[in-house]
């Protein structure tokens, strides 16, 4: 069935991982949907290629120098794509008002704005950009529940918990669920030894055995931070409270996550580890489409394992659990030291285990104090972030 109307679609973040798969999906499918907006930060020449493909209204680079360069690129090009720039640009572009969908992509803090934008002008939002809704959590959903926007899960995991639990959903406790069971791979170190991890280098933390990611996403899945996000993400989310959700790691990533029912039922939505088919699920919400991605094969799989996290060789899990315990702008600070501990971890300057030591002396030394507001959230931000720097020029 085709659907009456094309949707029109922004993909902040279009050149990154998330970013590329999503485009992917919609050129599969180009009767559903028309790009709107494309936005990137620093891959210039690969955001003026994507335009001359999908000629988008608009296109957004983060800075001015980045737009410049753009519109040279698409000199001669026959668009009539605009080139806007920085947070105003991003933000313009997911609050207009011909558009439905914006897919969050944007990593980092840098995404919180122009995602809360798409969530205050109502839009269909597919949130992928977990550090928004981590650093900002209670005002993010308070301009949630006040605009009415739909937010769809795009991380794996969030997506498997929303396909197992009934749409639309009340509480947790009103549809019978227990428990989140929310699985982790376990990343590329899961195995290793406590005493190699302080020599583990950028490019080993990246290589990620099941998923292919952007390189702080993957730093953060090989410290266990992500699933610490993740655990804050699933408590804002779906309502949960912390002792509702436990990790469970499972190192094939085919299991997403699971929901544990007061009638001993477990609830779980599998597929191969391709973010095309959490993508694919939220744009079409309620409906289903072709993703792209290959069927499943359990019979070649063979066996699928599962075991308790090893929360003393990845602190980071239990800094983000008491980060949520905490509440306030606890989880605003974790995020952005995280930020800067794995940026420094990358760039050669801190160990691999000098990321969760950053973090928890932030966190012993930042203020916990109410998310008021934006300006709140970007206040403890800035904080955490100059603490964390402190800490680093310390070590
Ligand atoms: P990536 O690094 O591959 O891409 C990030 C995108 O954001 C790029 O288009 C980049 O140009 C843009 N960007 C970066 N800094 C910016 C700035 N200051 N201003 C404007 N744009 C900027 O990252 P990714 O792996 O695609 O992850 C994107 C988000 O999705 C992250 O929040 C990540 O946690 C989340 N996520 C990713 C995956 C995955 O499989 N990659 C899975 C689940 C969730
Ligand atoms: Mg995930």
């Amino acid at each position: 069935m085709q659907p009456a109307v094309v949707q029109s679609v922004v993909v902040l973040g279009s050149t990154g991982s998330i970013g590329t798969s999503t485009l992917d999906v919609l050129a599969r499918h180009p009767q559903r949907y028309s790009v709107f907006a494309l936005t990137a930060g620093k891959r210039i020449a690969e955001l003026a290629q994507q335009c001359r493909r999908y000629a988008p209204r608009f296109a957004v680079a983060a800075t001015e120098q980045g737009a410049e360069e753009l519109r040279q690129l698409l000199r001669g090009a026959e668009l009539d794509t605009q080139v806007l720039c920085g947070v105003e640009g991003l933000c313009r572009v997911a609050a207009d008002p011909e558009v439905d969908t914006v897919m969050a992509a944007i990593v980092g803090a840098a995404g919180l704005r122009p995602t809360l934008a798409a969530v205050e002008a109502g839009k269909k939002v597919l949130l992928a950009n977990k550090e928004s809704l981590v650093m900002a959590g209670p005002v993010f959903m308070r301009a949630l529940n006040a605009s009415g926007a739909q937010l769809l899960p795009i991380d794996s995991e969030h997506n498997a918990i929303f396909q197992c639990l009934p749409q639309p959903c009340g509480s947790l406790e009103s549809v019978g669920v227990e428990k989140i069971l929310l699985t982790a791979s376990g990343g590329p170190f899961r195995t290793r030894v406590n005493d190699d991890l302080h020599r583990v280098t950028p490019d080993e933390a990246c290589a990620h055995p099941n998923w292919s990611m952007g390189r702080k996403i993957s730093v953060d899945s090989a410290t266990m931070m992500n699933k610490g996000l993740e655990f804050i993400e699933a408590c804002l989310l779906f309502g949960a409270g912390p002792e509702q959700i436990e990790v469970v790691v499972h190192p094939q990533s085919i299991v997403h996550s699971m929901v544990q029912y007061r009638d001993g039922s477990v609830l779980a939505q599998l597929g191969n580890p391709d973010m095309r088919t959490p993508i694919a699920h939220g744009l079409a919400f309620p409906e289903r489409i072709d993703s792209g991605v290959a069927a499943m094969d359990l019979v070649a799989l063979g066996r699928l394992d599962f075991e308790a996290p090893d929360m003393g060789r990845f602190p980071c899990l239990g800094l983000a659990r008491d980060a949520m315990s905490a509440g306030g702008s606890a989880p605003t600070s974790l995020n952005a030291a995280n930020e800067v501990a794995v940026e420094a971890f990358l760039r050669g300057q801190l160990a691999f285990t000098g990321i969760p030591a950053v973090i928890e002396r932030v966190l012993e030394r930042a203020e916990a104090v109410e998310l008021t507001g934006l300006d709140a959230v970007e206040t403890a931000d800035c904080r955490a972030r100059e603490l964390a720097l402190e800490v680093l020029g310390a070590v």
